[in-house]
């Protein structure tokens, strides 16, 4: 039986959303269909071959970006803020091992959020959850909570837009990439390299684009044949990944990603068993390609030393290709007075613990995925700015999961550096 985009719909689909009208969902997939792709198999072919350099230990990928994008807080200047965050926390990173760092948003798409409930009951009335701007408004009330597939259009038109900044913005970086390369050197105390410095323009840094693959709805129209490769690539990003609640091995979501040819995220938590981990490398990767699967942890900072081992030492015994990375996020949300935050010291801690047990299993730790915003937010506690729990309700501005500041993702890149030059 061979796999084709709609293939996903003969599996057990969770996270998605019940749309009350069918006719208006097939009327916006058609449109999505005929949509102007948002990403090219050229940049995605690129992209692979640099995580496939990561994979095999001369690159480090850098993921980060909002837990998820939203209509409201859309605009230039928070592309740019974004952009600019993560070329800064790259070149630490580079500064710290002279690695070539793979930078890849989590942008242009990242709107469709997994759920532990499908629906939320306030004062005795319940309405669906909401699952993202892609889907449904935050506000609780019964017309805003009702899926709403025109939804993905404006989902579409904004993403463009921000694809076209993305490429704006990376013709006009060069121009900036010896002075941030100084500054890094500096914070790091270190001297810049010089070769570093007179780096060659068609090497100007650029930033990826990613999201989860969670609304298969929007990821079938977007998914392309393309000729000279003959292979289905996703057209609705460079590389997408499948969330910790979506990865079951006969599921929906993994049975789509199994058919396109781009790189794969896999977000592996403490349930994974390392017997389920070799059965979704075999269905994702069969040919076990350096590249195709990038594995990103998120166990928690308590957790990552019970779980991380195991599954290294599988993945090497079986000799997978996959490229191991850590998302110091997910595992260490906590719950104080009433909002979801996180503290640096976990997220520090998490992934110190991730480079040590990799480098103790012989594997290359090759990644970090954050949830970060350019904004000055205050969403998660500590780092080198001290925010502290009264800090919260200033600026606590995710409906989402808690962000890095500018400030804390920088600590977190200069740790890495410190962590890539031990
Ligand atoms: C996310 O990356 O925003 C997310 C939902 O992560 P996970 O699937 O790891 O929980
Ligand atoms: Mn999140």
């Amino acid at each position: 039986m061979s796999w084709s985009p709609t293939s996903w719909r003969a599996h057990p689909a969770s996270q998605l959303p019940a749309y009350p009208d069918a006719e208006a969902l097939a009327m916006a997939e058609s449109c999505l269909a005929a949509a102007a792709p948002l990403s090219t198999v050229a940049e995605n072919r690129a992209l692979s071959a640099r995580v496939a350099a990561a994979a095999e230990g001369r690159a480090f990928l850098l993921q980060g970006g909002d837990c998820a994008e939203t209509f409201a807080e859309f605009g230039a200047d928070k592309v740019r803020t974004t952009f600019n965050l993560l070329l800064d926390m790259a070149a630490l990173i580079a500064a710290g091992g002279q690695e070539d760092v793979v930078t890849v948003a989590r942008i242009a798409g990242q709107f469709a959020k997994p759920r532990s409930a499908d629906s939320e009951t306030v004062d005795g009335v319940t309405l669906p959850a909401y699952r993202g701007d892609i889907v449904n408004a935050a506000a609780f009330d019964p017309a805003g909570r009702t899926p709403d597939p025109m939804r993905m259009l404006e989902v579409h038109r904004q993403s463009g837009i921000t694809v076209d900044l993305l490429r704006a913005y990376a013709a006009a970086a060069y121009a900036d990439e010896a002075p941030r390369r100084r500054e890094a050197a500096r914070r790091l105390g270190l001297r810049p390299d010089p070769v570093a410095l007179a780096r060659d323009p068609a090497s100007a840094p650029r930033v990826f684009t990613s999201h989860e693959a969670l609304l298969l709805h929007y990821e079938e129209p977007l998914t392309r044949w393309d000729e000279a490769s003959e292979a289905w690539w996703s057209l609705s990003a460079n590389m997408v990944w499948i969330g910790e609640r979506t990865r079951h091995l006969d599921g929906a979501h993994v049975a789509y990603a199994s058919g396109i040819a781009n790189t794969i995220g896999v977000k592996c938590g403490p349930s994974l068993t390392p017997d389920e981990l070799l059965r979704l490398a075999e269905t994702l990767d069969p040919e076990n390609r350096a590249g195709r699967l990038v594995l990103i942890g998120r166990f928690g900072a308590e957790e990552i030393a019970r779980r991380l081992p195991a599954l290294m030492a599988t993945t090497q015994a079986a000799g997978l290709n996959a490229l191991w990375a850590i998302d110091p996020m997910h595992g260490n949300t906590r719950t104080v007075g009433a909002r979801k935050t996180r503290f640096v010291d976990d997220i520090l801690a998490e992934t110190a613990a991730f480079f040590a047990i990799a480098r103790a299993e012989g594997v290359h730790p090759g990644g970090l995925h954050l949830e970060l915003t350019g904004d000055h937010v205050t969403e998660c506690l500590g780092g080198s700015a001290a925010l502290a729990e009264a800090d919260l309700p200033r600026r606590y501005l995710t409906h989402c999961d808690p962000r890095l500041n500018a400030a804390q993702a920088l600590d977190v890149a200069a740790e890495v550096a410190r962590l890539v030059m031990a």
